[in-house]
């Protein structure tokens, strides 16, 4: 006490504590000090008195007469002999540099927007809690988290849409992780939770599922309120990889295999994604020689009339012939070319394609077919969709009348009022408008029935083995009728045999697509069965 009695007692130290000398000699001082910051002023003061010659440097905040915190800075000499010891003390104020200090150590470690930790501090906890997991033989997790639609959002409703659903996410999340853990803004729309020292891998599983839970819920904008989910990857230490790097690119190789699993829900890193990254990267370049190289082929699907059995139309399907591994699938390029921003380009080139095609069937004779052609979402919500689909349609020289653009019910719905102005714009030149993967989305078709539509396809997953699933049985009744209602056309997607197409006859479906009639199939082999205006399989009775 006598000590901090002398720091303060100084004319500087009054001035800055706003004490009289009166009161100083009242007070307990140590009591002022911050608590925080008592043990180390004490430790560094009594240091000083035992080393005569010694230069005491101590630092702590100090609670003044006004009920404010300063931070004081005393370099104390210890002078005079053993029987009358004496501190010496030049004491300044450096609150505001220790604020300016601070502001400029949470800007380097915290995201501007959110206010979370940045990679940096991300970096520096990791570091610590692996230290400690190797002492302790517990596990450290690090869940990635991408949101699904950041980009659709962030580009159709400008960027304060895109920053406020960033901070509203950053909340969210620091919601559902506990105390002690840390959510951190690593880039965009990516961030990254770190979950320390637990027995098993097991509580990551837990926090990922509830994220991904807590993300489907829609987030409420200035602009309205939007959906936005999240895909997660989940890596963990010592299970998956032993170091900081390789745990966080580990947890974004198991957050893309979310994504390509269909979004909207989390993965586990396993070995086997660990492959099929590194063949991502490659296809990503190759994708993008695909386009101009002319490796792209367009297959054709026959759509069946379920009343007469004829062909009634053709549904486009790309597929990537690569010059080593073979027939790629849609499945394994479409996504990443929706990623990279290549959809738009490749998503014309099927159009124009198809549309060549198309006319020269009619050219050499074939009946005249309806042409349903893909559209992704990003294609429909570029600015320029409607001006290349006309302009493609017109070169080509194909009737409106004739195509069909099957856009998904997913995609319809992430802007309606895109949608409803698109499907305007297409109704408008005559062309038509179909619902892809219809059921497989969670809406329901009030939000359609004033676009003007034309088709409805019923996700594959209701109708393929139809007969021993009532729920699915149920839903493809109760959709079929409701479209008739709204005068559309249904289609049944993924008739694999005789029983799933006897029972869409007799619920009056008007026609389906599906291995039971035909694959997708090239050109030439189209052509052949445009020729017999039917495929060679019974039709329902
Ligand atoms: P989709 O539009 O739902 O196309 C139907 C998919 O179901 C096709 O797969 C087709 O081969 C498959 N399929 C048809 N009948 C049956 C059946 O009876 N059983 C089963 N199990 N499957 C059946 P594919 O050709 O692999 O295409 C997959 C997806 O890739 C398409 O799904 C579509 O979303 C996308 N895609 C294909 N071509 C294009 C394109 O040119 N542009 C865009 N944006 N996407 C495309
Ligand atoms: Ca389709
Ligand atoms: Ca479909």
């Amino acid at each position: 006490n006598w000590i901090l009695r002398q720091l303060t007692e100084a004319p500087a130290g009054l001035r800055i504590t706003g004490y009289t000398e009166q009161e100083v000699m009242k007070m307990g001082l140590l009591d002022r000090i911050h608590p925080d910051d008592q043990r180390s002023a004490m430790q560094n003061l009594t240091g000083a008195l035992e080393e005569p010659g010694k230069l005491a440097h101590v630092e702590f905040r100090f609670h003044k007469k006004n009920d404010e915190w300063c931070t004081l800075e005393s370099f104390g000499t210890f002078i005079g002999g053993p029987s009358k010891p004496m501190l010496i003390f030049n004491s300044r104020d450096i609150t505001d540099r220790n604020q300016a200090q601070d502001t400029i150590t949470h800007m380097a470690y915290h995201d501007a927007l959110t206010g979370l930790p940045n990679r940096l501090l991300f970096a520096d906890r990791l570091d610590i809690a692996l230290a400690q997991a190797r002492r302790s033989g517990e596990k450290v997790s690090i869940l990635g988290i991408d949101l699904d639609r950041f980009k659709i959002i962030n580009d159709s409703l400008g960027h304060s849409a895109g920053d406020e659903l960033l901070v509203a996410a950053g909340n969210r999340l620091e919601k559902i992780v506990r105390e002690g853990n840390t959510v951190a803004r690593i880039g965009g729309d990516e961030f990254v939770v770190l979950i320390a020292g637990t027995e098993s891998a097991d509580d990551g599983l837990v926090v990922a599922q509830r994220i991904v839970e807590a993300f489907r819920l829609p987030f409420q904008l200035s602009a309205g309120s939007f959906y936005a989910t999240a895909s997660v990857g989940l890596a963990v230490y010592p299970d998956d990889v032993d170091d900081a790097e390789s745990l966080l690119r580990t947890a974004d190789i198991a957050m893309y295999a979310a994504k390509e699993a269909g979004r909207d829900t989390f993965r586990h890193y396993t070995a086997a994604m660990h492959d099929r990254e590194a063949n991502w990267l490659e296809l990503e370049a190759e994708l993008r020689r695909a386009i101009n190289e002319n490796e792209l082929v367009v297959y054709y699907q026959p759509q069946i009339s379920i009343g007469d059995g004829s062909i009634v139309g053709v549904e486009a399907l790309v597929r990537w012939n690569h010059p080593t591994r073979g027939l790629v699938a849609p499945m394994e390029f479409i996504p990443l070319a929706e990623e990279i921003g290549v959809i738009v380009p490749l998503g014309a080139f099927v159009l124009r394609q198809a549309c060549e095609d198309a006319v020269q069937w009619q050219k050499d004779g074939l009946p005249p077919v309806r042409l349903a052609v893909n559209i992704s979402h990003r294609q429909f919500s570029d600015q320029y969709f409607i001006e290349s689909v006309r302009r493609i349609i017109k070169t080509a020289g194909l009737e409106p009348s004739l195509l069909e653009l099957e856009i998904t019910e997913t995609a319809a719905l992430r802007n309606v009022e895109r949608t409803r102005a698109v499907a305007i714009d297409l109704a408008e030149m005559g062309v038509r408008l179909s619902i892809d993967d219809f059921g497989a989305g969670s809406t329901s078709l009030r939000y359609l029935q004033d676009f003007p539509i034309t088709t409805l396809k019923i996700d594959r997953s209701f109708i393929t083995g139809i007969n021993n699933n009532a729920s699915n049985s149920a839903i493809a009744t109760s959709v079929i009728a409701l479209g008739h209602q709204l005068n559309l056309n249904i289609i049944a997607e993924g008739v694999e045999t005789q029983e799933d197409l006897d029972f869409l006859a007799s619920r009056d479906c008007d026609e389906y697509q599906g291995f039971f009639s035909s694959r997708p199939v090239p050109n030439t082999q189209i052509r052949e069965l445009l020729a017999k205006k039917r495929v060679a399989t019974k039709t329902a009775a």
